[in-house]
């Protein structure tokens, strides 16, 4: 698969479409769901053409990864939700239920979230 350079996120990246920012670094950019599904509701996507959470794992260097996840903890410690409890999650193509082709992670608080998938 062939990153696409005009998906949604990478637009965002580009500052083409407003996105409401709660951290910004060299390494990753992290802003509100659109479509929160959770009080709280971020994403954070890495700086760089990587489609999803294994691309990113093969292709990124450790330097890179580093930077990235303190950009995620500080997104944590921004949004505040530590000590109540949070989820992290990325959805993986098809049956993850990806639906943006740049790799991006899931921030979820604010209240109790329950089990995460329904029973097989
Ligand atoms: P995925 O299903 O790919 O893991 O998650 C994509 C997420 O991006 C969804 O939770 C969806 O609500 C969110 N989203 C889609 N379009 C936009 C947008 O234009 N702006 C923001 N902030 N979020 C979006």
């Amino acid at each position: 698969m062939i990153y696409d350079p005009n998906n949604i996120f990478a637009r965002i990246l580009r500052k083409e479409i407003p996105a409401n920012v709660v951290y910004e670094d060299d390494f990753a950019l992290a802003f509100y769901d659109l479509y929160p599904k959770a009080p709280v509701h971020a994403l954070v996507i890495p700086k760089g053409e990587y489609i999803s959470f294994y691309d990113f794992s093969e292709k990124a260097s450790p330097e890179f990864m580093k930077g990235f996840y303190k950009a995620v903890q500080k997104t944590i410690d921004i949004l505040d939700v530590k000590d109540q409890g949070f989820r992290v999650l990325s959805n993986h193509g098809q049956n993850g239920g990806q639906e943006v082709p740049h790799f991006h992670l899931h921030i979820l608080g604010g209240r109790l979230l329950g089990k995460l998938v329904q029973p097989a």
